[in-house]
């Protein structure tokens, strides 16, 4: 049971956006779960449900030991989300301000989802922002990480620091986590700047053994707004909109 993590150290790279339609394109013939670690619970909102009215999130399966499996919501056939909300961004200071209880803070995750993991047959996790306790969990509990990046000026150097990251991470704390690749998004394959920039990262994956997906997610505005109006992530859509067809595409090489 592959256990995918998306993450990257920036917001607005769509993290949650891959997650969710990576969970859309596979739960025709798999049993999904996808647990957001991100304080804006914004995985909830993809379906359209407010992460503000749940009782149950994945701080209290992480700080309370609630079982994770009472957190639960069924969002589609074959998806489960554990959810987050705002709750999260108190985890770091409950968890740090009493060692006693949390003896060890970055296995939380790991352990809380022993019982719940066999139901499944993907787990993907959506993480926030940036790096820090929850990141720690994601990256410990987690066997592959999948990192956006959005090829912008100056945006070559931030991507190999937080590969850096990652591998340093891997050595010191997860030895089977692998980088399962670098997917670039919200791409406009007519910026010469985007071409520019993509090609460079295609060299440095390659020098450095890293793959990158030949796929990459278009930037669509329009077509984000009006999914989200659907409140379902696009895969799971009915729509031929070259958007869903990346996501299809890129979940057909994840899985080669
Ligand atoms: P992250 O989780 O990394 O912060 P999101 O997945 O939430 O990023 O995406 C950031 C914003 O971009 C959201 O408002 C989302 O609706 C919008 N968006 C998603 N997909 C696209 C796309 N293909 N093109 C343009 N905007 C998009
Ligand atoms: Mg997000």
């Amino acid at each position: 049971m592959p256990i995918i993590a998306v993450s990257t150290n920036k917001g607005g790279v769509l993290k949650t956006s891959i997650t969710t339609n990576l969970a859309g394109a596979l739960c025709e013939k798999h049993k999904v779960l996808i647990i957001d670690t991100d304080n804006q619970g914004n995985v909830l909102v993809s379906f359209g449900v407010n992460p503000d009215n749940v009782e149950l999130t994945l701080y209290d399966v992480l700080v309370d030991g609630i079982d994770p499996a009472k957190a639960l919501i069924n969002v589609h056939s074959n998806i489960d989300v554990l959810p987050a909300n705002d709750d999260m961004s108190f985890l770091e200071f409950d968890v740090l301000s009493d060692r006693e209880n949390y003896p060890d803070p970055f296995r939380m995750l790991e352990k809380s989802m022993q019982t719940l993991e066999s139901r499944y047959d993907y787990i993907l996790i959506d993480s926030p922002p940036n790096l820090g306790l929850v990141q720690g969990n994601v990256l410990s509990y987690a066997d592959s990480v999948l990192v956006p990046f959005q090829p912008e000026g100056y945006s070559m150097r931030s991507l190999i620091k937080i590969l850096n990251a990652i591998q340093n991470f891997k050595e010191k704390h997860n030895p089977k986590l692998n980088i399962l690749g670098v997917v670039a998004t919200l791409v406009d394959q007519r910026t010469t700047l985007h071409s520019e920039v993509l090609q460079q990262c295609r060299r440095y994956c390659l020098e450095n053994d890293i793959r990158m997906f030949e796929t990459v997610i278009p930037r669509s505005v329009r077509f984000a707004a009006s999914v989200a109006y659907e409140r379902k992530p696009a895969t799971l859509t009915d729509s031929k909109n070259p958007l869903v067809q990346a996501y299809f595409d890129l979940l057909k090489e994840i899985e080669e």
